[in-house]
């Protein structure tokens, strides 16, 4: 795809992740990696206004295009490209299920065989760090590293995938999880969870589980 088309893809993306209740107003960036970075939503646009011509290129370095200004979340998303290099999309949201379990400042255990969408068993909950901040960034490149899709302390989520399509559907999950974990957590102090072991199987069947795009 060329740059035009990958810009496209961001905005869709963004439409579709405010159309599914999964982000609020412009809250939530989605980025994609393309040539030696990425390619991000801009800064403070509504979506509905967004065109290709819209969308920043910032470099490894972080270095991007002049009279651009990227997301104020840019930090983090190149974290994310440099801690996974088999994973080419990026979407971070407020969404407010995955949201109130960042404030309890919990990860969300092997309630369900779904929480293995992360590949690993939980999905993790990193520290608090301002936004677009540095120190956020390397709390994101450490969390990601571990998980694909992370919940930030009083922040949000991201999820991590191989393209845009497979980023959508994981950030969904874990907003399905964190709403499900939400409503065992409501009635029942003690909350069940799946064996270690059995989440070692889970996690295996899930290597050719998913989304078949590429
Ligand atoms: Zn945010």
């Amino acid at each position: 795809m060329n740059r035009e088309q990958y810009s496209q893809q961001i905005i869709d993306t963004c439409l579709r992740m405010n159309a599914q209740g999964l982000n609020q107003g412009t809250s939530g960036n989605v980025s994609v990696r393309y040539q030696d970075g990425m390619l991000i939503t801009p800064s403070g646009i509504a979506y509905e206004k967004l065109t290709p011509a819209m969308i920043v290129y910032v470099d490894r370095l972080g270095q991007f295009e002049e009279g651009k200004v990227p997301s104020s979340e840019w930090h983090f998303h190149l974290a994310c490209y440099s801690a996974r290099p088999e994973l080419n999309a990026v979407i971070h949201t407020h969404a407010v299920s995955a949201t109130a379990v960042s404030v309890l400042n919990r990860s969300i255990p092997a309630i369900h065989y779904m929480v293995a969408v992360t590949g690993i068993d939980h999905v993790p909950c990193i520290p608090y760090a301002t936004f677009g901040s540095q120190l956020l960034a390397d709390s994101v490149e450490n969390g990601i590293k571990e998980s694909k899709a992370i919940l930030m302390q009083h922040h949000g989520m991201i999820a991590m995938e191989k393209n845009l399509e497979k980023a959508l559907w994981l950030a969904n999950e874990v907003e399905v999880l964190a709403k499900l974990y939400l409503q065992v957590a409501a009635v029942q102090r003690e909350i069940p969870t799946l064996s270690a072991e059995e989440m070692v199987t889970v996690i295996e069947k899930f290597k050719t589980y998913g989304l078949k795009s590429d």
